[in-house]
């Protein structure tokens, strides 16, 4: 009706004000009145797997440093959509991966330290864990112990991040479909005596670690749990011969796929990039990042052909104040940092998929986890 009103409003006006010989020739444009200011049609777009990639401490300049010492080339520039987040926590304006990571998994500022938790400590429900709720499958894979707060934000609610055997609890309760990290004695040598392993392999999880087996050799189950602890407690450096990011990965992508019908949401963290920053180590961020960045190009690769997916790629905040400074050239980056903390520098946002032109822009973390609730229509 209102169309009808329109378009007999402007035959008037034209009859009056021109010769409506006008209206006769030229017809009324009725599509482009129709959808006027109707959002672009990808952000209704809806995704059947999220892969979600967190670079711990990932900034401009890392990136810029790892990809002119790759001879100018990163995977990262695969992507097309890119954004900018706000990072600050709700008490300082310096996040730490706690609270970085809460706003991420539900979408509230919250304190430094919380895990999965408000500023009251109530306990927020995570995108991870609404997944589950949809009966999608859920993976994670980090390069620094699996109950660390990066990873933790996602399935754990405890006031304080260090509370690691509570949040190894946490994850046995939680029973993600896959999950690939450091922290063993986190399971198996607690202060309640527990052995969480035996509790999981009893409820038909297969869970490997680093003592017996290398990931590269464990066979993934048909039925039931997977999780393999890759250190008694943080992981190896890439450097110093860590080498599970890639293969755990690419590995957790069909075993999800294959768990569920309804789709997957998987976290991967590179985690050790902020360590790189904390030492003010250039060559440890480096080498940090372009571990991450092999594996954003697998998934990407993944991602062209299924079509399905909407991969995301972003970091909690800044770590170190990296930059290259005069005297650097690609062969030999001269490396300078003004902090051994995290910094409050914005950081980027890369997406590809379905939906993924909702992450352009600059907007608070928080505002990921809207982006991706509504991508996975949750
Ligand atoms: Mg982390
Ligand atoms: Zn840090």
């Amino acid at each position: 009706m209102k169309r009808t009103n329109l378009v007999i409003f402007l035959a008037f006006f034209c009859c009056i004000h021109f010769s409506c010989d006008f209206l006769i020739k030229k017809e009324v444009p009725s599509e482009s009145i129709v959808h006027a200011g109707l959002p672009p049609v990808n952000d209704l777009a809806v995704a059947k797997n999220v892969i979600f990639l967190v670079g711990d401490g990932m900034g401009l300049g890392q990136i810029t440093g790892a990809m002119y010492a790759n001879g100018n080339k990163l995977n990262l520039e695969r992507f097309k959509t890119i954004g900018l987040h706000k990072t600050h926590a709700s008490d300082k304006l310096i996040t730490d991966s706690a609270a970085g990571a809460t706003a991420f998994s539900c979408g509230i500022k919250t304190y430094n330290g919380a895990i999965g938790v408000r500023d009251d400590k109530s306990a927020c429900e995570t995108l991870a864990e609404l997944a589950k709720k949809a009966r999608m499958s859920v993976g994670m894979v980090a390069t620094s112990t699996i109950v660390h707060a990066t990873p933790a934000s996602f399935y754990s609610h405890q006031p304080q991040r260090k509370m690691y055997d509570e949040i190894a609890m946490d994850l046995a309760n939680f029973k993600p479909d896959y999950f690939v990290g450091g922290g063993k004695k986190f399971f198996d040598r607690r202060d309640d005596e527990k052995d969480l392993i035996k509790m999981m392999q009893s409820e038909g999880y297969t869970i490997g670690n680093y003592f017996d087996n290398e990931f590269l050799e464990m066979d993934l189950p048909e039925k039931g749990g997977f999780g393999f602890l890759t250190a008694d407690e943080d992981p190896l450096p890439v450097a110093q011969g860590r080498n599970y990011l890639l293969s755990a990965s690419v590995a957790a992508i069909p075993f999800l796929a294959k768990r569920s019908d309804r789709g997957f949401f998987l976290l991967i963290e590179g985690s050790q990039i902020d360590w790189g920053g904390h030492a003010n180590d250039g060559d440890y961020v480096v080498s940090e990042l372009l571990d991450f960045d092999r594996v954003i190009g697998r998934v990407l690769d993944y991602a062209e052909k299924d079509g399905n997916t909407l991969v995301v790629v972003t970091a909690d905040h800044e770590t170190g104040g990296y930059s290259n400074i005069q005297g650097s050239t690609m062969d030999s980056l001269v490396t300078k940092f003004t902090s051994g903390y995290h910094t409050a520098t914005m950081v980027p946002v890369f997406a590809y998929g379905p939906g993924a032109n909702k992450f352009q822009g600059i907007y608070e973390n928080t505002e990921i986890y809207q982006k991706l609730k509504s991508v996975m229509d949750l």
